[in-house]
């Protein structure tokens, strides 16, 4: 199992994307998988709402129960590869727990790392696919026709939690929250950095290095 970790913004998505393809094992997001259910108007969907569109992180119990079902499925069996989850040192206990139990465990853990003026201007000019999930960038990833997905065709929109206010809580939440599950996997050994400050390439060709040790 493998885990990538790093600030709102700063690519994560985008990379697990391009890592399922490299690495035959599905990205698990639980970004996505609170959006689709908020979509679907099913009961943990429209509790999570109100959390993310604040930017607040929603509670554990809830994202535990979604990554525990995702993970018993099928196409994860060979392992997965996790974007946005742990976010918390609970959560990465539940998570070590979890996987104990399959006699299974996370491999490694990627951070991403980028200065916080440049996920801002990331985020608030960021386009995301609400059937496919893909991601792009009104000035530096901008789709073949505005406001149309390239991979699916369907329209394109800003995340409701794409807003200065939110971003400003969810940059605030990772510090509290989130940092201190790099210090978890740092000392169990697991944690690799890799610069998520340069081009969409780059840090594909830094992550794959840094899988391989
Ligand atoms: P980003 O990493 O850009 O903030 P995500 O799509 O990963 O975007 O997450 C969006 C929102 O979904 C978060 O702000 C939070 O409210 C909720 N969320 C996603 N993953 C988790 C998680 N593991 N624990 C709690 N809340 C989560
Ligand atoms: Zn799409």
């Amino acid at each position: 199992m493998l885990v990538l970790m790093g600030p709102p913004g700063v690519g994560k998505g985008t990379q697990a994307a391009m890592l399922e393809a490299e690495l035959g094992l599905p990205q698990v997001s639980t970004g996505d998988l609170l959006r689709s259910a908020r979509r679907d108007g099913s009961e943990i969907g429209s509790l999570a709402g109100e959390y993310m569109d604040a930017g607040r992180l929603v509670p554990d119990e809830l994202v535990v129960a979604l990554i525990k079902r995702r993970l018993e499925r099928s196409d994860a069996q060979q392992g997965a590869i996790l974007d946005g989850f742990p976010r918390t040192v609970d959560q990465a206990e539940a998570l070590q727990t979890m996987l104990a139990e399959q006699n299974r465990q996370v491999d490694k853990a990627v951070l991403l790392t980028v200065k916080e003026e440049a996920v801002v201007s990331r985020i608030l000019g960021r386009l995301t696919c609400g059937s496919c999930s893909s991601v792009f960038h009104v000035k530096t990833n901008r789709p073949r026709i505005d406001g149309i997905c390239d991979s699916c065709g369907d329209k394109l929109e800003s995340r409701t939690d794409d807003n200065a206010e939110a971003i400003r809580t969810r940059l605030a939440t990772y510090r509290a929250s989130t940092e201190p599950v790099v210090g978890f996997y740092r000392s169990q050994g697991l944690l690799r950095e890799v610069d998520g400050g340069q081009t969409v390439d780059e840090v594909f060709q830094g992550l794959q290095g840094a899988l391989k040790h």
